[in-house]
């Protein structure tokens, strides 16, 4: 699990923590947590203790074992900045380079040494976010680690499985190798996805967070290739390794392009399409609906006297409240409408497939939702919520209304001004 968020409050110093395990962040989470937590890493530490009475490491394992290291610093020094506005920009749990250098641990080193590579590669990013401002807990370190030293050993039991002894061992054995190590792949993937959803269980992460998009497993599977062939280069001619460094930079970067993809289409205070998201998933949705002969609605919803609010409660409520309305429009309307905010109090909302009286019902079930809406004001202590909220609806509809977006949006709009003018809380069809 690689969920950072970032810790607030007073500096905490390192000294401190250790000589007062009160203090932990753990202590603070659901106990769910804490009972998972304390689990995984009792498990960890006990299998890497059985581990290491199992196989000795050698000198040469040592070296391996720095030499992956080594690489893992780099590339995460290398990526600090990719890193930094990735972060920022999406906080996708999972996905983690640092199973490249993990996962060729898994096939080259005895477990005992993963586990070392795994303390030696977290703990450098937990003490390179102790020297930022926005700190990751100790806490989401060490389970972090321990859900990795776990996924390894489940890797390695896998290749195990297969009567494989590491990478020099599946070279050698043709196919019967290459299988081991497909498996192995698998087994890191699917062992790595149900520890952290175990994780993700006692918070308050969805599976759907979890697992993010097809993208994001693509790049986990791309990353643990990776791994592969810096198992396979460390084989055969380990100064070939740092070839792969620069593929894996470029595959940071990709990951970051991709998020900003997302970002620039989205709404940050509501998490719903933004103005230009909307407009073009309405113009693809529209050039199906001619395809398809098939009627599209779009409804424009406005908060009323929303300025009423702000004055009453303040901004920042006046912000919960907006999110609040949000969450009710989309609550009210199917997976595949899309809903965005076009700025300020107003949303839109593209219902495709559907004819006029099913699209005034769902405007009506809207306009009823908000009205019963009670929202919490859950930064000050008194208890106090925003309620008797309302919105006015406009509906138009496809083809009849307009046959382009921005037409479609005018006549919403038309119908909207004149539900405000008709005394606001009601849906008017252009
Ligand atoms: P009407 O019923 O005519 O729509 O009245 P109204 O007060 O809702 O409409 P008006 O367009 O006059 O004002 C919109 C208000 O919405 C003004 C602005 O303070 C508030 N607003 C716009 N964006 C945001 C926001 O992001 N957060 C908060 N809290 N308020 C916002
Ligand atoms: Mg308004
Ligand atoms: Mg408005």
């Amino acid at each position: 699990m690689d969920d950072t968020r970032p810790g607030v409050g007073s500096p905490v110093h390192v000294r401190d923590l250790l000589v007062t395990p009160r203090q932990w962040t753990l202590w603070r989470q659901r106990p769910r947590l804490v009972v998972f937590c304390l689990v995984v890493e009792a498990v960890a530490v006990a299998t890497t203790v059985l581990a290491a009475g199992w196989v000795q490491p050698g000198l040469r394992d040592g070296l391996v074992t720095l030499a992956l290291a080594a690489l893992g610093v780099t590339q995460a020094e290398l990526g600090r900045q990719v890193e930094r506005v990735r972060r920022r920009v999406n906080g996708t749990p999972h996905i983690n380079m640092t199973s490249v250098w993990t996962f060729a641990g898994v096939l080259l080193l005895p477990p005992a040494m993963v586990a070392v590579l795994v303390a030696i590669l977290y703990a450098h990013l937990a003490l390179r976010s102790w020297y930022r401002l926005q700190r990751v807990p100790a806490f989401r370190s060490v389970i972090n680690g321990s859900v990795v030293v776990l996924t390894c050993y489940t890797a390695r039991l896998v290749l195990a499985l297969f009567g494989v002894d590491g990478i020099g061992d599946a070279l050698a054995r043709g196919w019967l190798g290459v299988g081991a190590i497909t498996a192995t792949v698998a087994a890191y993937f699917v062992a790595n996805a149900l520890l952290i959803l175990g994780a993700l269980n006692m918070t308050n992460h969805s599976v759907r967070e979890l697992f993010g998009g097809w993208a994001d497993n693509l790049v986990e599977l791309a990353t643990l290739c990776l791994g592969t062939l810096t198992a396979l280069a460390v084989a055969t001619q380990p100064l070939l390794v740092v070839m792969v460094v620069p593929p894996l930079l470029v595959l940071h970067r990709g990951v970051l392009v991709k998020q900003l993809e997302v970002a620039a289409t989205k709404d940050e205070k509501t998490g719903l399409f933004n103005t230009l998201g909307w407009h073009n998933l309405a113009t693809n949705e529209l050039a199906r609906a001619e395809r398809t002969h098939q009627t599209t609605g779009v409804l424009m919803v406005d908060l009323d006297h929303f300025k009423q609010v702000n004055d009453t409660y303040g901004h920042l409520a006046g912000d919960l409240a907006l999110k609040a309305v949000a969450d009710t429009i989309t609550a009210q309307v199917r997976s595949y409408d899309s809903v965005g905010r076009f700025g300020g109090e107003e949303f839109v909302v593209l219902l495709p497939g559907v004819g006029q009286t099913q699209v005034v019902a769902v405007a009506e079930r809207i306009r009823r939702a908000v009205g019963e809406l009670t929202v919490p004001i859950d930064f000050t202590d008194d208890g106090r919520v925003i309620r008797d909220l309302s919105v006015s609806i406009g509906v138009a509809m496809y083809p009849t209304a307009g046959t382009v977006v921005d037409r479609l949006l005018h006549a919403a709009d038309t119908a909207l001004y004149s539900a405000k003018n008709t005394g606001r809380n009601r849906v008017v069809s252009f």
